[in-house]
């Protein structure tokens, strides 16, 4: 891809004035131990490393689903406007209904949705209205149509049935005038935009699109089209990653596979740090690893290099690369591919919902009964794929799906959410409650 054509960043600032050097950062989490890092001082690191993106655009309410709101929206008017019936029924004063025997009312008008009733209403009398409808003038209650008895112009309506104000919507209920509808920070769902719309706003305004450069690395990798030379696999990361980034809402930007050269790897990354905001790698942090994909980013950058105490995914790369005027947050990701989706979901969903302008929302986790036991370390998170289903009796359960190796993404695909076993937990038993993060919610 051609640097002209790519995108230009701007407007992306540190969460603090002056951008923490990761040293400061890393004195700043209690614990830090780059070569046995718990997952939860990890994320703390994370946290305080992001920045946020500052431009906003105006985007029409439509546009603006899976966007993160720049700002408060505040109700300029009462929604509803006026207070209105709740149901198809008659409007009534509710002082007038009897305790005692079935209230009679003349139907003395209509009110319609859209047409309102603008008469007076004398004692004794009362207005047909349907759903929607302002409530005539000093009318405080609706009887729905079903529990009433009509006698030509007259209705009946049984004691013991309603009290005053019941079926009425009040004026403001939904959102009061000068109330915040929205809050900045939130990403927009199907519900905002309704909200937006009953206030008459056709354009938000939102924070530009958070972009993400990634590629993969390692010299056994091929790119599908190609053939597959003996001890090649095809890169599958670039492709759940690319799923992954679409499921957040920020533009993805695929630059590729790497070969492990130097050349090309500098110029990968020099690419990527131009164009996004965040840059993502897999491969080549190992441990063991001989290629060169550690030296170039540490060349290019502040990086670090993270032995987090999880499974899978231990290795890991932190910084920034780029020069100083245009720096591209970097998370390296170890190259298996279930390490690649467990370390995303761990680390990088939230910083990127962070540096987006999101408000970070946990997600829902599930209770679930091992139907099994589970062997567990404590002293490191572990990610197992695992089945959810319900038992017989209603409540959820959970199977691991076999077995658990890091390059097993069968694992990942036949799996309908991550059982979670936390840092200090031990060996699970069959039967015992552990925490599930379904799929559904973030894959
Ligand atoms: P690495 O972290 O580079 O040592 O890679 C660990 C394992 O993941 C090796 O078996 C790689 O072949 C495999 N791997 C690395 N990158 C990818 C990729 N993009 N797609 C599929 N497998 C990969
Ligand atoms: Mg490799």
């Amino acid at each position: 891809m051609a640097m002209s054509s790519l995108p230009t960043r701007g407007g992306l600032r540190p969460m603090t004035e002056v951008a923490l050097s990761l040293q400061d950062i890393a004195s700043c989490v209690a614990g830090y131990d780059p070569d046995a890092l718990p997952v939860a001082q990890a994320q703390e690191f994370i946290a305080r490393l992001v920045p946020v993106v500052q431009a906003v655009e105006q985007r029409p309410i439509r546009d603006a689903l899976g966007r993160v709101l720049a700002r408060d929206i505040i109700s300029a008017f009462d929604v509803p406007a006026h207070d209105n019936s709740a149901m198809d029924g008659y409007a009534l004063r509710g002082s007038e209904l009897r305790a005692d025997a079935p209230t009679r009312l003349r139907i003395v008008g209509s009110g319609l949705a859209g047409q309102n009733f603008s008469g007076d209403v004398p004692a004794g009398g009362c207005v047909r209205i349907t759903t929607g409808a302002v409530m005539p003038p000093g009318l405080d209650t609706v009887v729905p149509q079903e529990f009433t008895q009509g006698e030509g112009d007259q209705v009946l309506v049984p004691q013991g049935l309603l009290r005053t104000g019941d079926n009425r919507r009040l004026a403001g209920e939904d959102l009061a005038r000068g109330e915040a509808a929205l809050a900045a920070g939130r990403v927009l769902r199907p519900a905002d935009l309704g909200l937006l719309a009953s206030l008459g706003l056709a354009e938000v305004p939102v924070r530009r699109r958070l972009r993400v450069a990634f590629f993969s690395t390692g010299d056994e990798l091929r790119s599908i089209g190609e053939p597959l030379d003996a001890g090649c696999v095809y890169d599958s990361n670039r492709y759940t990653l690319w799923g992954m980034l679409q499921r957040l809402g920020v533009e993805a930007i695929d630059l590729g596979v790497v070969r492990d050269d130097p050349a090309a790897l500098r110029q990968a990354f020099t690419q990527a740090a131009a164009c996004a905001d965040a840059v993502i790698t897999s491969g080549g942090v190992s441990v063991g690893e001989a290629d060169h994909t550690k030296r170039i980013m540490a060349e290019l950058g502040e990086v670090l290099f993270w032995k987090i105490a999880m499974r899978p995914g231990r290795p890991m790369a932190i910084g920034r690369i780029g020069d100083a005027g245009r720096q591209a947050l970097l998370f390296g990701l170890p190259g298996n591919p279930v390490a690649v989706m467990v370390t995303f979901y761990a680390f990088v969903r939230d910083a990127l919902l962070r540096m987006a302008g999101a408000t970070a929302q946990p997600l829902p986790l599930l209770r679930a009964a091992s139907v099994a036991p589970i062997r567990k370390k404590a002293g490191r998170t572990e990610y197992q794929r695992g089945i959810v289903s319900r038992a017989a009796d209603g409540s959820w359960q959970v199977a691991i799906t076999g077995s658990q190796g890091s390059g097993i993404l069968r694992s990942m695909s036949q799996a309908n959410g991550m059982v979670l076993l936390h840092h200090e937990q031990g060996n699970v038993a069959a039967g015992e409650l552990v925490d599930v993060l379904p799929f559904d919610a973030w894959l």
